[in-house]
């Protein structure tokens, strides 16, 4: 979907809201795609003082395997998209700024590239997960399983080795 900005630009308009449900089921992150539900984005671009300026909330249900136990976890998360928006640049720095050509914002690729950059890279069941036993598998999180640990600290590992002789 094109986003005619001109009005912004001209200044024949000081807002432009933005309202929009959008499935993106088929967007592919950190190896699944997590965003089964569609994400609610409602804002808007507004322009002031010749600048013009996406301020854009963003809802999306977060559903993936917890990275330390791997239960398929659903969480939600909301965020916010600022964005400053520009017809050209003079420099390479367009890390806080999108460019658009012919006044027009591609409103499907803004979604997906703020939305990949504002993810969560990690995804916990919960902050104190404990994670899967490395040498058995069983979940931690439902007890201890009785493995014995053979992490030892490598200062005392020199110890432990005169000890056993
Ligand atoms: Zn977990
Ligand atoms: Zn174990």
């Amino acid at each position: 979907m094109l986003l005619d900005l001109k009005p912004l630009f001209s200044g024949s308009k000081d807002s432009l809201k933005v309202e929009l449900i959008k499935d993106m089921s088929d967007l592919e992150f950190l190896g699944s795609s997590p965003l089964k539900k569609p994400v609610k984005l409602y804002g808007e671009i507004k322009s002031r003082a010749g600048i013009v300026e996406a301020d854009i909330n963003c809802e999306v249900e977060y559903s993936a395997p917890c990275d330390r136990c791997f239960k398929e976890t659903v969480k939600n998360y909301n965020f916010n998209i600022l964005r400053t928006i520009v017809t050209h640049t003079d420099n390479d720095d367009t890390e806080e700024m999108t460019v658009v050509s012919d006044m027009m914002l591609d409103l499907d690729e803004f979604c997906y590239t703020e939305i990949v950059m504002s993810l969560p890279t990690k995804h916990l069941c919960k902050e104190t997960c404990k994670g899967l036993c490395a040498d058995c598998g069983k979940d931690l999180n439902q007890g201890d399983c009785g493995c014995k640990k053979t992490e030892i600290d490598p200062r005392l590992s020199a110890l432990a080795e005169l000890l056993k002789e």
